[in-house]
């Protein structure tokens, strides 16, 4: 291997004789970090604006009622409980000193030896306003949370619509993208109309429509030909209508325009046409790649500071002439590459350089049947399901979880339903308490403003 352009070892201001390694994030890139760290004599903060975990790959079935939050997101504080040499501190960063080597978050400033930023994305609404306004993103839990209600209440609004026309409206739903995101969300979609149809039995029209508009001439782009054909035909035979090379111009609350001059009707607008990195990516001062990631070197160092490491979806990293894609492997993989090469600087040794190694990809369309590409193997229809499921169950963080979900799929699976069908909307609008914080070690500076999460 040969020597990368950092490499040499960067002497750490480290307090009793550990460096502390801040690291953003407490994604599926941060975690492989502070889980690779474990064994370095550091001290790890892990840092996230969430005190949880969560698994973005099944956002959508939280959307359709399928899951419940705690089957897709677990604590953090839990997850790295066995990391004896990891703390946790809840706080969103909104800039970055990299010259004093301090994170600067909501809740106070963060002092580091070495950084690893590993903020991930968040929707790309590529500069339309309306968009953002009037669309439902998929990319939190919150998000899911949001559509599901928003489901739920076009259904009880539908019920009771004065006429045909508004009824429809009502119960018409676009997905903009044909990503993966887009095809799961809307094969969902199409399904829990066959489940809320059993308790809006006396609705006088068919049910919901769902609509999937692609801007490219194709769905599922990066798969192969037969699977992409395959999961046409699936979502076809499920009800939903396929618009490709369609451009979406705006977004109403009626529906949305094309740029063809047509027009769809639909009171719900799901937006899952791509990502962009974090915000604090455009803070650094560094050069953006695609989705405004950040350049990073072959290390995954940011330029000019050996000691800062940017991975996952924030990271611009050129592979063979383009930039990797914003997936968790790649998040991971690179989580535990960055976690090592702090491990060389500490030791003063070369830094390896980041492969990444493809593993694959794959998306359900429906209930039972999915679309699996990972090497020479490419399954469809129920094997790639049960692909899939297994693959998912894997990565899911907790046993806990992983039990759960097992029971939630079984039932859904079993008896055609979706128990989750409360529409919850919290109400709270008292102020959050915020005491000042005493951080012991690595705090440097007291809280600039208290943290609201109501808006009061
Ligand atoms: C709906 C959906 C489905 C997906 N499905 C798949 C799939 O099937 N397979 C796949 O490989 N990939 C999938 N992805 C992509 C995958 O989720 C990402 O590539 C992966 O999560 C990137 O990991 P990360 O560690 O970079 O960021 P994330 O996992 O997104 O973690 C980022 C963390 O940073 C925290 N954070 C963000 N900003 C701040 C801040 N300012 N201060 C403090 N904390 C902050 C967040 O709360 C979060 O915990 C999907 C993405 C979405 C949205």
């Amino acid at each position: 291997m040969s020597p990368a352009p950092s490499a040499r070892p960067h002497l750490a201001h480290n307090k009793g004789g550990r460096a502390t390694v801040v690291v953003v994030g407490g994604g599926f890139g941060g975690l492989a970090v502070v889980r690779a760290l474990r064994r370095l004599p550091v001290r790890t903060v892990l840092v996230d604006q969430n005190n949880y975990h969560q698994f973005t790959p099944l956002l959508y079935q939280v959307a359709t009622s399928l899951l419940d939050p705690p089957e897709i997101a677990q604590p953090l504080r839990a997850i790295i409980r066995k990391v004896r040499n990891a703390e946790f501190f809840l706080g969103a960063v909104d800039s970055i000193d990299l010259e004093r080597r301090t994170v600067h978050t909501s809740d106070g400033a963060l002092a580091y030896d070495y950084l690893v930023l590993a903020a991930g994305s968040t929707t790309n609404f590529f500069g339309n306003a309306s968009a953002e306004a009037l669309g439902f993103g998929l990319k939190t839990v919150d998000d899911a949370l949001n559509l599901r209600n928003r489901i739920l209440m076009q259904y009880e609004a539908a019920k009771w619509a004065d006429d045909d026309a508004a009824r429809d409206r009502l119960m018409t739903f676009a997905v903009i993208g044909g990503g993966p995101t887009g095809v799961e969300c809307s094969g969902a979609l199409a399904e829990i109309d066959r489940v809320l149809a059993k308790d809006f039995r006396e609705m006088a029209t068919a049910g919901a429509r769902v609509h999937l508009l692609e801007g490219s001439d194709r769905l599922l782009a990066p798969f192969a030909p037969h699977l992409r054909a395959a999961a046409n035909r699936r979502l076809t035979r499920m009800g939903v209508t396929i618009h490709l090379n369609a451009h979406v111009t705006e977004v109403r609350p009626d529906g949305v325009a094309l740029a063809d001059g047509s027009f769809i009707s639909a009171a719900t607008v799901i937006w899952a046409a791509g990502v962009q990195a974090a915000p604090i990516s455009a803070t650094l001062g560094a050069k953006l790649g695609r989705q405004n990631a950040v350049e990073v070197e072959q290390t995954l160092q940011l330029a000019g500071h050996p000691e800062v490491f940017v991975i996952g979806d924030m990271a611009a990293f050129t592979a063979e002439g383009s930039q990797l894609p914003m997936l968790a492997p790649v998040a991971m993989q690179q989580g535990a590459v960055a976690a090592a090469n702090i491990g060389q600087l500490l030791s003063g040794q070369t830094l390896a350089r980041f492969h990444f190694v493809d593993k694959g990809i794959m998306a359900t369309v429906g209930r039972n049947s999915a679309v699996v590409q990972a090497g020479r193997l490419k399954v469809h229809g129920f094997a790639g399901w049960l692909a899939w499921l297994g693959i998912h169950l894997l990565l899911i963080v907790s046993l806990e979880s992983k039990l759960q979900t097992i029971a939630s799929w079984a039932y859904n699976y079993l008896f055609f339903d979706r128990p989750l069908r409360l529409i919850i909307r919290p109400s709270d609008r008292r102020p959050t308490v915020s005491a000042p914080l005493v951080i012991k070690r690595v705090i440097v500076a007291k809280p600039r403003s208290p943290r609201r999460k109501s808006g009061v």
